[in-house]
């Protein structure tokens, strides 16, 4: 069950996913929201706008060049997010585009549900898993082995 969604949007991206957000405020409700500085004020404003008082909570972040990025790469290691939504310009590199890379890469490692565009966004949420209280994520064999490996 996806409770924990971490949700990103570089500038160029991010009335796409304010527009993602507010077509699928009816499944956001119930979740616990966190996102980089400048999107989650966005994101905030527009649940606000169609939840209106069922709005969830929005946690912000620092803004992701500031650093935001990599308190969400954090967050994942920390098993404390359980979804990504990271919309990346694809255009430009950024100014922080180790971090950015820092987090797809650890999205990956941790196995969480990671969409990189809207309609893999669409088909995750709208996925039976989404709600299903018995699936367990699996944590990949590898990074045990990585914590007791032998030097
Ligand atoms: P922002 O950060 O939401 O603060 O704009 C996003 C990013 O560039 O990673």
């Amino acid at each position: 069950m996806i409770k924990k969604i971490a949700l990103v949007a570089h500038d160029a991206r991010k009335q796409e996913l304010v527009s993602w957000v507010k077509f699928n405020a009816g499944s956001l409700k119930e979740c616990e929201l966190f996102c980089t500085g400048t999107t989650g004020r966005l994101i905030e404003a527009a649940l606000r706008e169609v939840l209106g008082d069922e709005a969830p909570v929005v946690t912000k972040l620092l803004s992701g060049p500031l650093g935001g990025d990599a308190q969400i790469g954090s967050m994942i290691a920390e098993d404390r997010v359980d979804m990504l939504v990271f919309f990346c310009d694809n255009l430009i590199m950024q100014g922080h585009q180790n971090d950015v890379m820092s987090l797809v890469r650890l999205a990956s490692l941790y196995n969480i549900p990671f969409a990189t565009n809207r309609s893999t966004a669409d088909f995750i949420i709208s996925s039976p898993l989404f709600l299903d209280s018995t699936y367990e994520r699996i944590i990949p064999a590898c990074i045990e082995s990585y914590k007791n490996r032998k030097l």
